[in-house]
This record gives C-alpha cells, structure tokens and sequence, in this order.
C-alpha cells in the first residue's frame, strides 16, 4: 500500500515541461521525467483506500495501488508485470491518457491525487529500458484465422491479446505504418513513434502479420476477408470530420481544412514518409490561424501550428468557459468539467469561449477573415456582439461522426446509427458482435464513437475474449 503516513509526510509532485520557447523548435517530447528517487516517494502517498476508486476510473481497470506499491518497494519488474496484465500499451496511456484514475483518486478530493498517470509511464518506460519488454509468443497455435481490419489502438490491443491466445492474426491496414491515431493524429511532440514501432516489433515476433497499405473495401473485399478467416474484428476508427460550416458564407474559399487533413501530414512529415498522391501540403507558417474546436484535436492544431511557424493562434469554443474548480461533493468520482490548460494553448494560443463563427470573406480566392458572433448559454447568438478576426488558415476539429469511408460498411451491409455506431449496439454491449454475421465483431471509436486511447485499449481486449470464446468455445483471456 506504499508508505503507510506517505500521503500525510509527501506532497504531490509531477512531471513538469520544457520551457515553451525552446519545444517550440523541435518536434520531440517535452515532459521531463521524474527522477527515480521521486517516482518512488510519489508512489509511497497511495495510501490503498480499501475501495480502489483509481482502479474503476482507469478504463482497463489497471491495478493502481499494487503497482503503487511495487514500485514504493522498488521492484518495478513485478510492477511492469502487473501493468502489463491490464494495459496492453502503457508507455502510450502514460503519455497521453487524460487520466480519469487521478480524477477518482481519493487524494483527489483535497486536489492532491496521486501522481498515477507519471507513475505508470515511469514503469513503462523501465520496463523497455530494462529489455523486460519481451515477445510472448504463444506455446501452441490454434490453427484459427483472424482478420483484423484497421491498426489503431483498438486494432492493435485485439492482435496482441489473440496472437498471445495462439491464432493466426492479419491486421490490415490502409495506411503505411501501423498505429491509426497513435501514428498519424497524435502529433510527435506529445508522443514520439518509437514507442509504437517498438511494440509493432514485439507484437511481429509474437506472429501477428501487418498489411500495410491494403484498404479493405477498395484494394481488398471485406467479404472475401470474412470468407477466408474465422473471425473479422472491425477496428476502422471514427475519423469522418463533423462540419457545422458547409452552409456558410465563404466556406469554399482556400484555406479552410480538416484538423484531419492536417495533422497526418506533419507526422509523415517527420516520419520521412512520402504525403498522399495528390495531397495539396497546408502550413500554418507565417499566418493567423484559427482552430475551431476546444477538445484534444484542437490543442494538437495549435501546437503543431506553432511548431511550424504560425504568426497567432487563437482557438474558438461555443460552450462557455468552464468552472476553475469543479464542486467534488458533486463530481467527485467522475471526471469533472472544468477548466484545463493543454500544454499546447500554454505555448501562446488565445482562447475564446461562447463563441460561433458565421462565414469567412477573403481575397483572391483565399480565406482573409473568420466572421463570428458571441452566444449566450443556450449558444444562441447575442445581437450586436458580431464581429471578424484575421484568419489565413482556418482548422476545423470539432468532432468526428463515423467511419471516414463507408466502403465496408456497405459491403458487409452493416446498419448504421449516428455517429458511426452500429445499430443494435452501445457501450454497455459485452459481445463486441455485429448482428449481420456471426464472425463479424467490431471494437474501438467505430464502435462507441470517436473516444480516448485507453478505452480503444480496453475495447480491443474486450473483443479479443469474445473472438476467442467464439473461436474456441471458452477463453482464458482477460476482459
Ligand atoms: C488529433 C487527435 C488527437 C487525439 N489525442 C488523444 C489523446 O491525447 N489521448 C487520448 O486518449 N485520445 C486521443 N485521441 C483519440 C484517440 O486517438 C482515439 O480514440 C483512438 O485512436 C481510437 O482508436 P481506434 O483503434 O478505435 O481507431 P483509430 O486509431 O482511428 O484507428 C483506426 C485505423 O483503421 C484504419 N482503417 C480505417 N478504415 C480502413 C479500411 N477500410 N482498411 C484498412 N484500414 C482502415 C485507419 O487508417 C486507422 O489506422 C485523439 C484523436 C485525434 C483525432
Ligand atoms: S490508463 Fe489512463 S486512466 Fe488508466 S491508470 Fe493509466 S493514466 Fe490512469
């Protein structure tokens, strides 16, 4: 239970970051790690509640006070082992989960939650330093074929966990590399992608075969995968953009993009992969850029903006500002709303609340000015609060509604509801099945909606214990 006073004797401490001016030069991470000593005290303030609160807010269930103790004891190799039981990709989740379990934390009602998210990347983090990051192939093969279509988290959790049960995986991917978002969303400087070549690695060795390249619907039918393996898990993601602005005033004009159209070309950008045929390269170098959208998609816009050169940034929210400090009588252990500052709106971004953008006017064919209105708490506009901002290169990240193409989706005749779901299916669902065929399972954002990494994690293991339940009749896998 760690330190039995640690929690009275230790205050909270965390990672900090790089001075802004000098990660704005590069595109490498800019969290410093804690040294060993402190990681080691800060897992000593877990003082092993009884009811484990952390332990029901973290999505895979992870086994927080034991690795906390563990690690207060200094035996990260048994800690490792037991974040491994739970989290297939801890280095990722240590690195970009917002971190519902410190939210849960019972430290947390006085605001001092255990360092959780710092704790498990530190343990992560030895763990491949140490070589402890071993490939687990399985001791006998099944002789069962499953076909994986998509490679993001959800993908990726789901191959591991049914290469490890002993079946012969294919994951099929459109894209070069393997690792959807983690690849080509997250941008490098809030994850470097070392960290998930390393584990592609490890996850080829245990016998999972990528095809990279291959869009299933297009290069490749998704019924004739279904016809060749015993179980199909579809893991497409949740990348088609919402647009609020088709109708609007100026919404043609040059200028104007997808967050999604332009995040993924940095990230090729400093992979040294080649951009898509007949991709038009969007810079935020030298302009005024407007990113329309507050969650996480919008503060890797401004980061990566400003990593290119950006003369301002300023991101556009319609939902008023959120409260400094949640009520924890209220929230407390649920994940509160209230204010939060990305590392990245901290590197300069300007931030507006309550406010709705009503066209863009330009020049020459090209985007000048974002026009826009404030709105009131039921986000109606309030008259004679128009007004424009300087905008030279407008992004758009204000959610996803689906699938990005509906390829398979009409080939396999899936019903769908909003937001890409499939019909007859929710959250709460435990089969991970699609109605349509008793082989087709589904998992991740293309099943619950877009989400977070650590809940795709959660929705690939999820679904790798129904297919191999479906496969062999019973299963030994965890949920
Ligand atoms: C910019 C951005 C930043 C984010 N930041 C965070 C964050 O900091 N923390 C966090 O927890 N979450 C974050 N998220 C959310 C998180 O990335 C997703 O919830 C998660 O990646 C979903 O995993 P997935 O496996 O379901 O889908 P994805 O990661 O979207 O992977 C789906 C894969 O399927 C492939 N695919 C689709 N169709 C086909 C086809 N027909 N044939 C072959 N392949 C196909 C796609 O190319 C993709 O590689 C972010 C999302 C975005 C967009
Ligand atoms: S995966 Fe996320 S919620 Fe779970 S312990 Fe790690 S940081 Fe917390």
């Amino acid at each position: 239970m760690g330190k039995l006073t640690g929690f009275l004797e230790i205050e909270r401490a965390d990672r900090t970051y790089r001075p802004v001016e000098e990660r704005l030069k590069h595109w490498k991470e800019f969290v410093e790690p804690l040294p060993e000593s402190s990681v080691k005290s800060q897992a000593a303030r877990c003082m092993d509640c009884g009811i484990p609160y952390c332990h029901n807010g973290c999505p895979v269930n992870n086994q927080i006070p034991d690795w906390n103790d563990l690690v207060y004891r200094g035996d990260w190799k048994k800690a490792a082992e037991n974040l491994y039981s739970t989290n297939n990709f801890p280095e990722v989740t240590g690195r970009i989960c917002p971190a519902p379990c410190e939210a849960a934390c019972t430290l947390n009602i006085e605001d001092k939650p255990v360092t959780i998210k710092t704790i498990e990347c530190a343990i992560a983090d030895r763990a491949a330093e140490e070589g402890w990051l071993h490939p687990q192939p399985p001791q006998k093969k099944t002789g069962k074929k499953v076909a994986i279509i998509g490679s993001g988290p959800a993908g990726l959790a789901a191959a591991q966990q049914l290469a490890r049960a002993g079946h012969d995986v294919h994951v099929y991917e459109k894209n070069a590399r393997p690792g959807g978002l983690l690849v080509y969303g997250i941008p490098d400087f809030k994850m470097e992608k070392t960290v998930i070549a390393r584990r592609i690695k490890q996850m080829e060795a245990e016998g999972v075969t990528f095809h990279c390249g291959i869009h299933v619907g297009q290069d490749l039918s998704a019924k004739y995968l279904e016809s060749k393996h015993d179980a199909v898990l579809i893991a497409m993601g949740s990348e088609k953009p919402f647009d609020f602005f088709a109708e609007s005033p100026g919404r043609d004009l040059d200028g104007l993009h997808y967050a999604m159209e332009f995040l993924p070309q940095q990230n090729r950008r400093n992979a040294g992969e080649p951009q898509r045929p007949k991709t038009r390269e969007i810079s935020a170098k030298d302009k005024h850029v407007i990113v329309i959208g507050g969650g996480d998609t919008g503060s890797d816009c401004i980061g990566t903006s400003f990593r290119q050169g950006a003369k301002s940034v300023t991101q556009l929210e319609i939902m008023p500002v959120p409260p400094m400090k949640e009520n924890k009588a209220l929230s407390w252990p649920h994940w509160p709303l209230k204010l939060r500052i990305s590392s990245s709106q901290a590197e300069g971004a300007k931030t507006e609340y309550s406010i709705s953008t009503t066209g863009f006017t330009g020049e020459d064919g090209k985007v000048k000015k974002l026009h826009y209105t404030r709105v009131n708490a039921n986000l109606q506009p309030i008259k004679g609060t128009e007004g424009a901002l300087d905008a030279d290169l407008v992004l758009f990240a204000m959610g996803f509604s689906g699938p990005a193409e509906d390829d398979v989706i009409k080939e396999l005749q899936l019903p769908v509801v909003a937001r890409g779901r499939f019909k007859g299916l929710d959250a709460t669902d435990r089969e991970y099945k699609l109605a349509t065929s008793p082989k087709l399972f589904c998992a991740g954002d293309v099943r619950r909606g877009q989400s977070l990494v650590v809940w795709a994690i959660r929705e690939g293991r999820q679904a790798a214990h129904a297919i191999d339940k479906f496969l062999m009749g019973t299963t030994a896998l965890p949920r």
